[in-house]
């Protein structure tokens, strides 16, 4: 294989292009990213980057070891498989041996306002935190990681917020557990919860008004959309390659015999229906995948990913490894639950986490795995 194109200079993009030569690809090599930024730690954007102070700080990633050519800034707009061709914005053609699709997914939103604000990239978080600072009233939709991490860092710079989500925050996302704890502690710290659906935003008189299913109005300063995300494949339309609008690839993240896809973007059939898994470190394992895939076709390795999250939010640290523990008591390993630090273990479910302890994340894999605890 002589020359690869990686589409996307995310986590994925940045991963496959290492691993690739790391696994003895010596072609040439180009990325094509739509943002302007070297790859950075998306992660980061709603935690340290809305922290109080003047910098956005996000940190530093270990740079790109792949020397390929880097078009930063670019887009690709269109793909034809048969042909191997890619097209870039300009309308100039970029021809490839292999493929790397890595273009990761944009955020949800509701209008097109520019009160309404979202936080996918770098400088969204710019715009968000340069408006954060003037301290508006703020709504924020969806109580996922996102949406509470944002809550968080608006009441940290002195923002009145109120979060609208059904249910109990982050319990889709850790279990009533942890997701209830999570809560509670956001309340203490004044964040106002509402539990509701969402029908429809709309600017009116310099402001944002949210509209509950059950018509009650919302009125704020602004709003922040963490309401999910879509698949960047709008530059895959016309390429065949999408099923029902899915980028579906099988469990080596081959799509076809020379296009291959990773991260946020990709949807992975394992057998039980294709699903996404949009989380930094399945980005990272299923460029691996992808990249030795597209090398070794089938003698690499499938995926094998044991699951592991993270989040940051009122003062508390979380990370989990394993499935989202759902109905049963943990054991409380080390630490404890009123102090709101503690190691977790529930075994039926194969899960741990680490409530405000440090834990190296191989520990805490190895934990979930365990049918008898010990640290
Ligand atoms: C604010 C925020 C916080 C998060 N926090 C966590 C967390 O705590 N823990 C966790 O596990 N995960 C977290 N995530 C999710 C995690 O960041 C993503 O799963 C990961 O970044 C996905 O990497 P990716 O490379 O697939 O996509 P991305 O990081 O989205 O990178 C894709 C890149 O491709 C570019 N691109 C798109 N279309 C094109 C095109 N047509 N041509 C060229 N380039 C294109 C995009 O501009 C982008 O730079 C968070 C995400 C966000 C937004």
């Amino acid at each position: 294989m002589d020359h690869i194109v990686i589409a996307g200079n995310g986590i994925a993009g940045l991963t496959a292009g290492d691993t690739l030569r790391r696994l003895g690809h010596t072609g040439t090599m180009t990325v094509v990213g739509a943002e302007p930024h070297a790859t950075y730690s998306r992660p980061a954007l709603s935690k340290v980057a809305l922290a109080p102070g003047e910098d956005l700080d996000v940190g530093t990633l270990p740079e790109a070891t792949h020397g390929a050519t880097e078009l930063r800034g670019r887009s690709l707009t269109g793909l034809d498989p048969a042909r191997q061709v890619a097209t870039l914005d300009d309308g100039s053609e970029l021809p490839y041996d292999g493929l790397v699709i890595a273009t990761g997914s944009q955020a949800r939103r509701f209008t097109g306002s520019d009160r309404e604000y979202t936080i996918r990239s770098l400088d969204d978080a710019a715009r968000l935190k340069g408006s954060l600072v003037h301290r508006p009233t703020v709504t924020v939709i969806g109580g996922g990681p996102l949406g509470m991490e944002v809550a968080s860092g608006a009441v940290g710079l002195g923002c009145d917020v109120t979060l609208v989500h059904p249910g109990t925050p982050m319990e889709l996302h850790l279990g009533p557990l942890l997701g209830g704890i999570l809560t509670q502690v956001a309340l203490e710290q004044g964040l106002a919860v509402v539990d509701s659906m969402v029908s429809a935003v709309r600017e009116e008189n310099g402001g944002m008004v949210v509209t509950l299913t059950d018509g009650t109005e919302l009125v704020s300063d602004i709003v922040v959309t963490a309401a999910g995300d879509l698949p960047a494949t709008a530059w895959l339309e016309d390429s065949g390659l999408l099923v029902d609008g899915r980028l579906i690839a099988d469990p080596r993240c081959r799509v076809t015999d020379s296009i291959v896809a990773a991260g946020d973007v990709t949807f992975i059939d394992h057998g039980a229906g294709p699903r996404r898994t949009p989380i930094w470190t399945a980005a990272i394992e299923q460029a691996k995948v992808a990249a030795a895939a597209l090398l070794q076709g089938d003698e690499a390795a499938s995926l094998d990913f044991q699951s592991y999250f993270w989040t940051d939010q009122w003062g508390l640290n979380l990370k989990m490894s394993g499935p989202i523990p759902h109905g049963t008591e943990p054991l409380v390993v080390k630490g404890s639950l009123e102090e709101r630090s503690a190691v977790l273990h529930w075994p039926e479910s194969g899960t741990a986490a680490a409530l405000n302890m440090r834990m190296p994340i191989p520990r805490l894999h190895k934990l979930a795995r365990e049918t008898v605890t010990s640290v």
